[in-house]
């Protein structure tokens, strides 16, 4: 197998160098295991998000969407089992007093290789006060999942949107987590983004649907682009399952550090409104009215994490490589559908009646694409930039434009280049956008220096 190019240094360098991610309260020194998006970063994991939201609800009949609140009454975490049962091993270092997730590490201290004290358990949950007094019965949490913001509000969508089972309800939206260690860049946070949907399904039918959703969620990677030889699905031993679960996978994929966890796919029966139930007072019983039954939907949860799925994008978008003049180039290979700009428009010249040009033509291509203007430094090295975090298509506008109103399309993945009338660079654009090869030559259109 071919050696990977890529590490975790690597990315966390060109993730804080170009702006994709910033350690959070930057100038302060940071706060361990809190990240900021950058300008970058930000348009990323917007479309990770929207290409899920897409996916998993806009494109569905059987999904609706849901943005329930962070802060949660208090007994939704008792009722959930957060507060008795979300808790990981810790143990503290008795020399340099450095705390370990116990099942993380060996009988000494990573650090010092100090002797370790026996473990205890530590609620992951972040706790603070709704009002003004600091006591136990104002005593509130920050979610640590959106799932119990789904179970919670089952009653509420099944009575206002007439939908029968079975019924997806999906939401994105922030978690926190105390974690004892944090680490991997953004692989394990303290705040983080998840995108979960529960789908409600008649009990018996469970692994019908968690097969149906194993099948989905996977392909989901692989249409994103992640190479298939890097992702993997595991099952969960009987030893290793959530209080809740009846069966769990999860789709792992092969980060520099080793495999890991993307997102979990869990067969949650019908745990969680049955505690509701218990906890609320109120019947979450379900009226199935081709069955003429009542009953408790079962569940089927896949949950998936935004940040994790950013750091596996770009971790297998990574490459490096020699460039036509024989120097090294960085280039992320994200799709077109992720990467945070689609097009960079670059003049060969920043003096009128060129810019002016190309002024022009990124105006119009900004209507419908995410497009930036460059027209700092040589043209070299303006595409380096564009080729190091991920732009698929560069537009040069030079001195000919300005006779024969036609740009040079550049492909980042192979630096080849059309020469395209600027009247049809947004169609030329649109139809490499849907996977028409780049050496495809379009009506118009003529081969350009690199071919
Ligand atoms: P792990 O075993 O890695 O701690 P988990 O099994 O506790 O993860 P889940 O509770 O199944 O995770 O959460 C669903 C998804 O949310 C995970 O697959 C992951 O993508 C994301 N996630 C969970 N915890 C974190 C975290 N601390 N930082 C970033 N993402 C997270």
């Amino acid at each position: 197998m071919e050696e990977r190019k890529v590490n975790l240094e690597k990315i966390t360098s060109l993730c804080q160098k170009r702006g994709f991610v910033f350690p959070s309260s930057d100038i302060y020194g940071g706060i361990s295991g809190v990240w900021d998006y950058g300008p970058l970063g930000v348009e990323l994991k917007r479309n990770i998000k929207e290409m899920w939201w897409r996916d998993m609800v806009r494109q569905r009949d059987d999904v609706v969407g849901l943005d329930s609140a962070i802060l949660m009454n208090s007994k939704v975490w008792e009722a959930s089992g957060h507060i008795s049962n979300f808790t990981d091993p810790l143990v503290e270092c008795k020399s340099c007093n450095r705390r370990w997730r116990a099942d993380q590490v060996t009988s000494t201290c990573p650090a010092c290789g100090g002797e370790l004290t026996p473990a205890k358990m530590f609620n992951l949950m972040f706790k603070t006060f709704i009002g003004p007094v600091e006591d136990e019965a104002g005593t509130i949490y920050l979610r640590p999942e959106t799932a119990q913001g789904i179970f919670v509000n089952f009653d509420n969508i099944i009575n206002t949107t007439r939908k029968r089972l079975p019924l997806g309800i999906a939401q994105i939206g922030k978690s926190f987590r105390n974690e004892i260690t944090t680490g991997n860049f953004i692989f394990r946070s303290r705040e983080f983004e998840q995108m979960e949907m529960e789908f409600f399904i008649p009990p018996g039918s469970d692994e019908k649907w968690l097969n149906y959703w194993l099948d989905q969620r996977f392909s989901w990677y692989v249409n994103l682009g992640i190479k298939k030889e890097n992702l993997r699905l595991r099952r969960h031993g009987p030893d290793e399952l959530s209080h809740y679960a009846k069966d769990c996978y999860d789709i792992e994929y092969l980060f520099p550090m080793g495999w890991a966890e993307l997102e979990g796919i869990a067969s949650r029966t019908d745990y969680d409104l049955k505690r509701h139930s218990e906890f609320s007072g109120k019947s979450l019983e379900y009226f199935d009215d081709e069955t003429n039954e009542h009953y408790i939907p079962y569940v089927i949860e896949p949950s998936a994490g935004v940040d994790r799925s950013f750091l596996a994008l770009l971790c297998d978008a990574y490459d490096e490589e020699i460039d036509e003049n024989g120097e090294e180039r960085v280039v992320l290979r994200l799709s077109p559908k992720l990467a945070s700009y689609q097009a960079a428009v670059l003049p060969l010249s920043r003096k009128a009646p060129l810019a002016e040009l190309a002024r022009n033509v990124y105006g119009e291509l900004k209507k419908n694409l995410m497009v930036t203007y460059d027209e700092s430094q040589s043209i070299g090295r303006r595409y380096r930039r564009q080729d190091e975090i991920g732009t698929p298509f560069d537009i040069t506008v030079d001195f000919q434009s300005l006779e024969d109103n036609m740009a040079t399309i550049r492909d980042r993945d192979t630096m080849r280049q059309l020469r395209t009338p600027i009247s049809k660079l947004k169609d030329v654009l649109d139809a490499k956008f849907s996977g028409e090869p780049f050496d495809v030559l379009p009506e118009g259109s003529t081969y350009w220096l690199g071919f």
